[in-house]
């Protein structure tokens, strides 16, 4: 509060008036003190010299010289010694007798024969004494000289008395003129400067209607007020044309997002067309392989099967990018036999890497934990990196690693790295080929195929898992790309052997199953499959149909029973989600048949909304015949 008041302008200020008032009421009194001081000493003088002049008037007798107590009455001050000399200098009547008669001693410091009356100052020890010499004037000449010496101690305490005086006035006007001042000049300026302060401030909060009162007085303050009020006006003219230009990015933004969104809602929709039939032309000529066919015949099918499935990789890459762009993908988080999924990779690409003469290597510890993740997703990241380093690879390895990098409690650090010997990327080329449609170099293309998608979804992917999927690499020499995650571990069931799955791939189920799917060509294929795999199946068109088929309001013996129902998700007349709902319903507390939803695209909530209508699962299209056999496996 103290330190607040020191630095406010009104100390300040104050400050200045009492310095300026002190130096200037200072230096008058210094100088009226001495003048009137000085005034006292002529005063003094003066009246010294009226004994002599009364004496030459007759008025006193030239004996009053020997009478000190009476000068000291007329002169007023007391006086210690006086003579009346004659003309050639013999003192005639003296206060001391013993010099009367004789000349008066020249020590004594009087002047002898003054034309005029002279007086001078002469401090002895503590005392000042005032020496005045007189002409004694009668009848118009020239009769001697009268001396005189007093104390001047009345003149003295006057020169104080008054030099107090002159000290308290002053100090009282010191003190007055600065609080005066000081009074005065916080009364002019302060609430002035509040003002603008108080201004100032709310400005600072975001009020630019704010205006200084204090504008239209024409002093400083008055200008520093319009000058202020201008800056307030510039700012909030500022400030509307950036709420303005905000508005418009805002606005700009959301229509951007929106076309985005359009964008990959349209994206996955084409692509969701796209792939039904894709998928029955890819099992078509799945099926059509396994028959009894010409060279030639198996060549054509062969292309086919292969178009087919590049055009399924390129659509499947903009449905996944669509679905991340839209937030609509989800992880399904189950446990990953990863020694399985690797195992998986080396079969698959296998072939591939001999076509090229490369040695494929697949690494991990014999002690890999089992692990909570998405399996589809990681590898769908695996693949894409995996297809990657054999497609730029001439000669030497590719080679898929994964390590536990640490664990702590019931997490485990994972590191999953693709390495490979291959043309390797430039480190301008590391910089973008992380982004969609971006390939390392235009002629890769020609060159190489692929779309530049792969690596843009795995990335995303990989952030969606917690990692960060990142590039080392030569040109010349190869690349290794790699990822961390942090998962849960999970307890290993015993006898566990990875590549179980794999091995049992053969097995024939004789199982009884319910399609109901609208698509002639999806029928067909998945009828084909089940059937190769052992199973009986019967075929309806809609969820209505699957419901009469499944007869469930009559006697149970009646009932046909199936072991399974797989139920596409969009059909006429019924879809599948109704039709669960309604024969969960129908089922009651009766036994339930397990229903499997087929659905083209997986979105976001999807999973929990085909649980919640009473389904078991669900299957992607395309189906593939693991996915299938799996399911059965679980479910059946
Ligand atoms: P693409 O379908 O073109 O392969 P990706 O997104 O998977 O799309 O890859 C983008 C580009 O990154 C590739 O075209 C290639 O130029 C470069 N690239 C990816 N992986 C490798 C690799 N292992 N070695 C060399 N270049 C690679």
């Amino acid at each position: 509060m103290m330190s607040k008041f020191f630095l406010s302008m009104a100390f300040k200020l104050g400050l200045a008036i009492f310095l300026i008032a002190s130096v200037l009421l200072s230096s008058l009194e210094i100088f009226y003190a001495r003048r009137f001081s000085r005034e006292i000493d002529e005063r003094l003088a003066r009246e010294s010299g009226i004994p002599a002049r009364l004496m030459g008037q007759q008025a006193l007798s030239y004996a009053m010289a020997r009478d000190t107590g009476a000068l000291s009455g007329i002169v007023g001050e007391e006086v210690v010694f006086a003579a009346a000399c004659q003309s050639d200098g013999t003192v005639y009547y003296c206060s001391d007798p013993a010099l009367e008669g004789r000349p008066l001693p020249e020590a004594m410091g009087f002047r002898e024969d003054p034309a005029d009356a002279w007086s001078t100052l002469s401090p002895e020890g503590d005392e000042t004494y005032l020496l005045a010499s007189s002409p004694l004037v009668g009848e118009g000449r020239r009769i001697g000289t009268l001396h005189i010496k007093m104390r001047t101690g009345n003149a003295q305490q006057r020169k104080r008395q008054t030099a107090f005086l002159f000290v308290g006035g002053f100090l009282g006007c010191i003190a007055l003129t600065t609080v005066l001042g000081a009074v005065l000049v916080h009364w002019m300026t302060v609430p002035r400067f509040r003002g603008i302060l108080l201004g100032l401030k709310e400005v600072e909060q975001g009020d630019f209607e704010v205006r200084i009162d204090s504008a239209k007085s024409r002093d400083e303050l008055g200008e520093l007020s319009r000058g202020v009020n201008h800056m307030i006006g510039e700012l909030s003219r500022r400030n509307r044309e950036r709420n303005k230009l905000e508005d418009e990015l805002e606005a700009a933004k959301e229509e951007a997002e929106k076309a985005s969104r359009s964008k990959s809602e349209f994206l996955a929709n084409m692509s969701h067309e796209i792939r039904t039939p894709m998928n029955g032309v890819l099992g078509m000529a799945q099926l059509l392989k396994d028959t009894e066919l010409t060279s030639e015949q198996r060549e054509y099918v062969e292309t086919i099967a292969t178009s087919a499935s590049s055009l399924l990789k390129i659509i499947n890459n903009i449905l996944d990018l669509s679905r991340i762009e839209m937030g609509k993908f989800d992880l399904n988080i189950d446990i990953v036999d990863l020694r399985r999924l690797l195992n998986e990779m080396n079969a698959f690409f296998s072939p591939a890497a001999r076509e090229k003469g490369l040695d494929l290597k697949v690494l991990y510890p014999e002690d890999l934990p089992l692990v909570r993740s998405d399996e589809n997703t990681l590898r769908q990241i695996l693949v894409n990196l995996m297809a990657n380093a054999i497609k730029f690879t001439r000669k030497g390895h590719v080679e898929i690693a994964v390590r536990c990098l640490e664990r702590t409690g019931s997490e485990c650090t994972l590191w999953f790295g693709v390495s490979d010997t291959g043309i390797g990327i430039s480190s301008a080329a590391q910089e973008i080929i992380f982004h969609e449609f971006t390939q390392a170099d235009g002629s890769h293309t020609r060159e190489y195929g692929g779309s530049g998608l792969g690596l843009a979804i795995s990335k995303r992917m990989v952030e969606r898992l917690g990692g960060r999927l990142g590039v080392s690499s030569e040109p010349g020499k190869g690349s290794l790309f790699s990822f961390t995650i942090s998962v849960d571990m999970e307890e290993e069931a015993p006898g566990r052997t990875p590549g179980g799955a794999a091995a049992r791939e053969e097995e024939r189920m004789d199982l009884h199953i319910l399609l109901a799917e609208d698509n002639k060509l999806n029928q067909r294929v998945v009828v084909k499959m089940l059937e190769k795999l052992g199973c009986r199946v019967d075929v309806v068109e809609n969820g209505r149909d699957a419901i009469n088929r499944l007869k469930l309001s009559a006697p149970e013996a009646e009932r046909p029973r199936y072991d399974l129902i797989l139920m596409d998700i969009q059909m006429p007349v019924m879809d599948g989600l109704k039709a669960a709902a309604m024969i969960r319903a129908q089922e009651g507390d009766g036994p339930r048949t397990p229903i499997v939803a087929i659905t083209a695209h997986a979105m976001k909530g999807d999973r929990e909304r085909f649980l919640e209508q009473g389904m078991d699962g669900y299957l992607s299209k395309p189906v593939r015949r693991e996915d299938l056999l799996a399911l059965l496996r679980k479910h059946a």
